[in-house]
């Protein structure tokens, strides 16, 4: 299993990290798990497209996550001339966002239709809310799902896959909690949104300060991934964004908590498992 990078930028905007978002590749089957700004084109990069994905899987709905499933929706339908139904899965909440994310898309639906003699439909799209603790599989890959603690975003949902005795666990962003403990557990890698607690600590904006109080730091990552006895910790969202020179630095701050690999890396960095 191929566990692709697609995004690893935050809402605040950066000339080469797209918005999060992670590919897992299981054999043939493709799962983006978010869909941040950008993702199309890094799905490009990935050597993946919308019209491949087996699923797209939502952890939550804040605007970072899913500023771009329009576009996946868009070019899936395209690609597809309307012959292949896009699946969303994500929290309660999802369908109806989708639900408002095809009313705006309707004018360029409606160009298409009457342009394209070969497209009959508009996008199909089946759209899953999840309660926490649903299990469904997308082709021959296991999903398990737990809720995560992201207040006041409620509800979150994390992710478990599990493909040809690989495991996977991603999560978006979220404090530890034992859904978080429950998904990691003996994964092969698990992929984690961070911050780094102890330089936005030293920001002064209120709005900077907000933000600690609902995502895990990489400290904490390395301790929810010890606890857990995750083989690999996976940073991604690292907010603020550091340069590959400091990737040490954000690894060694992991490696005081954990005594497994810590990942870190640009958008496109890859872990196989
Ligand atoms: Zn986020
Ligand atoms: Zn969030």
């Amino acid at each position: 299993m191929d566990i692709v990078l697609t995004g690893t930028g935050s809402p605040i905007p950066h000339p080469d990290r797209a918005g999060p978002s992670t590919l897992v590749k299981a054999g043939d089957t493709h799962i983006l798990v978010d869909a941040g700004r950008g993702v199309v084109m890094r799905l490009a990069g990935a050597g993946s497209a919308p019209g491949f994905l087996g699923a797209v899987l939502i952890t939550h709905l804040h605007s970072d996550h899913v500023c771009a499933l329009n576009d996946v929706i868009t070019t899936h339908w395209v690609t597809s001339q309307g012959n292949a139904t896009l699946q969303i899965y994500g929290p309660v909440g999802t369908a109806q966002f989708v639900e408002r994310q095809m009313h705006a898309l309707e004018p360029d639906i409606g160009y298409r239709l009457a342009h394209h003699d070969v497209l009959t439909v508009g996008p199909q799209v089946q759209v899953t809310d999840l309660e926490p603790g649903d299990a469904f599989s997308i082709g021959d890959v296991e999903v398990t799902t737990a809720a995560t603690a992201h207040a006041p975003v409620h509800p979150t949902i994390g992710y478990r896959l599990v493909h040809d005795g690989a495991t996977a666990a991603i999560v978006g962003d979220t404090l530890p909690c034992d859904g978080v403990d429950q998904l990691a557990a003996n994964a092969d890698v698990y992929v984690q949104t961070v911050l780094r607690k102890d330089i936005i600590e030293q920001i002064p904006n209120p709005m900077a300060q907000d933000i600690l109080d609902y995502h895990s730091g990489v400290v904490e990552a390395a301790q929810t991934a010890s606890r857990a006895g995750s083989k690999r910790l996976l940073l991604t969202h690292m907010v603020p964004a550091p340069t590959a020179e400091q990737y040490p630095e954000w690894i060694a701050k992991a490696a005081e908590h954990y005594d497994g690999e810590v990942l870190i890396g640009d958008d496109l960095y890859t872990v196989t498992i």
